[in-house]
């Protein structure tokens, strides 16, 4: 029997994203966007503005689940006066999260109108698509960048497919229509918003608005147009970027698209903050958004948040659903727990767990988290050995693995995160 020849190793490829794009650092309230900074977490809400305790609520909810910039609608007077409210109810309430105003048609108005709101709020989103039409156009876009410029704020110029500055893209499409080689349709409406964007930019720079107060976003529901958009953005400005596939969608399309999307984007260094724009199922949390943001930007090795379970998928080798009972009870304790530890055990969101079903991968996926168990499959004695950074440590038996596993992460945090340690 010959043996087979030893290879030495290839150059093997580097692991992770390419370095981040540089962009203007934008200060929104207490967080920075862009320059390099950990891309930032965003979420909007869906409540009625006017319901001053319903919008405090939930921004409050999205904070708590770690959103780190909450944005709102103000579309009538009524709102912009509850913008205040809503600011000083959330300063009562001791959370500290900047307010994004979400305006369209009417910003120019309810900004002059009512002063509270431009100064309560910690960014201005405008909508070149929705900013006016004809020639109160440029007037009304110009007051709103002179209310930021007023007040100190940054905006975020966002424009979106749905709302495509239709006299621009007519310029362009005739343009193309008349050149030799003309592109095709979406190509040209691709590029409609993209100038939208940039060309709005550059305006809002002409007026006053330094270019570090500056945030871009041109947003369509196409995974692969998405894609393309932002490339181009990145190519063409060192604005920063604010990604988001708009209207992603319900469930796990909603996920998947928004997560494809925004994972080559991210892989490429582009982006600085993200949005995840999930229809909420029925009678499920707004703070789903959030939750999927993070977990994209922490399996993608971007950022931590919370501890990370690894389960494994179950198969006929286990007939008990007790795993994955309890890596989902696992996954709500660390989440739940996260809050309290990011104060008093600063670095636990980087705890990884592992929770698998059987002896074939068990022990090796537990040996390679920071602390994992082995559940017993099928045939198997009913012993769950648990591991802790790669040693078998201790075999839980009986009714009350699942709790007994749960002390014992509480102990691993306690050892290896407290301050004392
Ligand atoms: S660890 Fe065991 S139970 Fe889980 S998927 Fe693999 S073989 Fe199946």
């Amino acid at each position: 029997m010959t043996e087979s020849p030893i290879i030495p190793l290839p150059d093997l490829p580097e692991l992770g994203a390419l370095p981040r794009k540089s962009t203007f650092a934008v200060q929104v309230g207490n967080v920075l966007v862009g320059g390099g900074r950990p891309v930032v977490v965003q979420s909007m809400t869906n409540t009625d503005t006017t319901d001053v305790k319903g919008t405090a609520d939930q921004i409050a909810q999205l904070w708590r689940a770690g959103s780190e910039m909450v944005r709102i609608t103000v579309n009538t007077v009524e709102a912009a006066q509850a913008v205040p409210q809503i600011a000083e109810r959330l300063a009562m309430m001791n959370v500290d999260v900047p307010i994004i105003g979400d305006f369209h048609y009417n910003g120019h108005q309810l900004l002059t109108a009512v002063p509270e709101c431009a100064q309560a709020l910690a960014k201005y989103r405008i909508n070149p698509g929705n900013v006016g039409f004809g020639k109160k156009k440029d007037t009304q876009f110009a007051t709103l960048i002179e209310k930021a410029i007023e007040y100190g704020k940054p905006v975020r110029i966002g424009a979106n497919w749905g709302s495509l500055d239709q006299a621009l893209a007519q310029v362009l499409m005739d343009e193309n229509a008349a050149s030799a080689n003309p592109k095709d349709a979406g190509a040209v409406l691709r590029e409609a918003l993209i100038r939208s964007a940039l060309d709005s930019a550059y305006k809002a720079v002409e007026i006053g608005l330094p270019k570090d107060r500056i945030i871009l976003s041109a947003k369509v529901s196409g995974v692969q147009e998405l894609i393309a958009v932002y490339r181009e953005l990145a190519t063409r400005s060192d604005f920063a970027l604010h990604l988001g596939l708009t209207e992603a969608g319900i469930g796990s399309k909603g996920i998947v698209a928004s997560s494809a999307a925004l994972a080559v984007l991210l892989q490429e260094g582009i982006g600085d903050t993200i949005r995840i724009s999930l229809t909420p199922e029925p009678g499920q949390s707004r703070t789903a958004e959030v939750i999927v943001a993070q977990e994209l930007l922490q399996t993608m090795g971007l950022r931590a948040f919370t501890p990370m379970v690894t389960a494994c998928p179950g198969c006929g080798r286990t007939t008990s659903t007790f795993f994955q009972e309890l890596a989902q009870k696992v996954q709500q304790h660390v989440r739940d727990k996260m809050p309290e530890w990011r104060i008093t055990h600063p670095g636990a969101e980087n705890l990884t767990l592992a929770v698998m079903g059987c002896v074939v991968n068990g022990p090796g996926e537990s040996r390679h988290a920071d602390i994992g168990i082995s559940l017993p499959g099928t045939g198997e004695a009913p012993t769950a050995p648990v591991f802790e950074n790669g040693e078998k440590t201790v075999t839980l038996r009986g009714e009350a693995i699942a709790d007994e596993f749960v002390e014992l992460i509480d102990r691993y945090v306690e050892r290896r995160w407290s301050p004392q340690a």
